[in-house]
């Protein structure tokens, strides 16, 4: 083997080593891609089933005190969230729909999401 074919061989072979490093690369771009979608799925599993818990069985849960004591976060969060779209849907002449949550015009009579009648009394 002369100088010029060692040359083309270890060429390849870089090009080759280059080329697989490439590939693990992508491999390993994919797989974090996956891992973080299938982090994000759990998460909104977790969301929904955290929610679900909230919903059902709240009343049995709540006689954990440590429970007891996230679900009385919850109720303030809930409030706090109310107070501050009820203030944002003023600042935008719009109302809040007490069932659902829905911000509709001030003039609607009635929410678009869920029916429910908006009463300007009160
Ligand atoms: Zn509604």
């Amino acid at each position: 083997m002369g100088i010029l074919d060692d040359v083309v061989v270890n060429a390849k072979s870089a090009a080759e080593a280059v080329g697989k490093k490439a590939g693990q690369l992508v491999d390993a771009s994919k797989l974090r891609i996956t891992v973080a979608e299938l982090n994000t799925e759990l998460r909104h599993k977790y969301e929904a089933l955290g929610q679900f818990v909230a919903d059902n069985c709240r009343e049995a849960l709540a006689e954990d005190e440590a429970v007891a004591a996230e679900f009385a976060e919850i109720d303030e969060l809930s409030a706090q969230l109310a107070a501050v779209s009820k203030e944002l849907s003023d600042k935008q002449n719009k109302v809040v729909c007490p069932v659902c949550g829905k911000a509709s015009p001030a003039s609607a009579a009635f929410c678009s999401n869920c029916g429910t009648k908006l009463s300007a009394d009160e």
